[in-house]
């Protein structure tokens, strides 16, 4: 028994070895990929509950890896914020997008929203909101075009410094999205000290509307921040019955596969296009 105990101590310890050097090949890669060009964007739309029709997108990031292929943001972003990599990719994220933006305007559209999803280690940057605000000037992007979210547990990490990032970010006119709300460790005793104007509720209770004990705590979620003051946004939005059902709860805004899939650039940009010819 000791012997097989020890054989069995080694294949774990095999397969730990492994995902060690995984991780540790992903990490090198991902230095390099930036400079490759190997991430970009895509943007999902965020639907007007009342009218259904696109109000914002959400920027999100993807790797296409030249010998894996596309490698999924659950996958790697985990890894960036152990590392602190995240940092150098978020600042790729915000440029992208503001850039993006820019060139929206250039070309005589007029751009929706952009949220970007930033983690703990980036609000605790110390000159995070003075970048973003130098980078909007610098193009002449309005704030008002750049959202920022993050989850609950990122507000909690040092409380004073993010604090005090996300108040200058509110201060320029930049809005902030509580993401995956309700999964956290939802104090609602904190939110007000941050200048927050929307939260998110997460897909999970989404999913559950149909069940009925279920959809009594969604409906509890949107009063929460109904109650609040704030602009509630669903996210994983599926079938017509839930966008139904949340807009009759009082969600602000809808998100889902139901009405798109993340778009690539050229797809959302049609979309914008015919949004203004409407
Ligand atoms: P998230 O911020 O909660 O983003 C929502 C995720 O749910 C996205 O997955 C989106 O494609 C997916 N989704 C949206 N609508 C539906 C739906 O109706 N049904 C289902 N089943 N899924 C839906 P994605 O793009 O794979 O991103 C996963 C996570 O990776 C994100 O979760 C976010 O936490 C992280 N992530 C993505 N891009 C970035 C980024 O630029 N920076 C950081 N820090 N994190 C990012
Ligand atoms: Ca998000
Ligand atoms: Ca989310
Ligand atoms: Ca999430």
């Amino acid at each position: 028994a000791k012997e097989l105990g020890r054989g069995q101590y080694f294949v774990v310890d095999d397969k730990l070895t492994e995902e060690v050097h995984e991780r540790g090949k992903l990490q090198q890669d991902m230095r390099q990929a930036i400079e490759r060009g190997e991430f970009r964007l895509v943007y999902h739309p965020r639907m007007c509950a009342r009218t259904r029709k696109p109000i914002a997108a959400e920027a999100l990031l993807r790797w296409d890896h030249p010998e894996r292929g596309p490698i999924p943001p659950d996958q790697f972003i985990p890894i960036a914020e152990e590392t602190g990599f995240i940092t150098v990719l978020s600042r790729w994220v915000v440029q992208t997008a503001v850039f993006q933006l820019r060139s929206w305007m250039a070309m005589g559209l007029q751009p929706l929203p952009v949220s970007l999803n930033l983690s703990a280690a980036d609000l605790m940057l110390q000159d995070q909101a003075q970048e973003i605000g130098a980078l909007l000037s610098e193009l002449e992007v309005p704030p008002s075009l750049l959202q920022v979210e993050m989850t609950e547990s990122s507000l909690l990490s040092d409380r004073e410094r993010v604090q005090e990032q996300l108040a200058e970010l509110a201060g320029m006119g930049v809005e902030l999205l509580i993401d995956d709300f309700g999964t956290g460790y939802s104090s609602l005793a904190y939110l007000h000290q941050f200048q927050v104007h929307k939260l998110k509720i997460d897909r999970s209770f989404v999913q559950r509307l149909t069940h009925a004990p279920d959809a009594l705590l969604t409906r509890q979620i949107v009063e929460i921040g109904k109650g609040l003051g704030l602009c509630v946004v669903a996210e994983g939005v599926e079938t017509a019955s839930q966008a139904d059902l949340l807009t009759a709860m009082g969600c602000d805004e809808l998100q889902g596969f139901y009405f798109n899939k993340p778009l690539d650039l050229a797809a959302y940009q049609a979309l914008l296009e015919e949004q203004q010819e409407a």
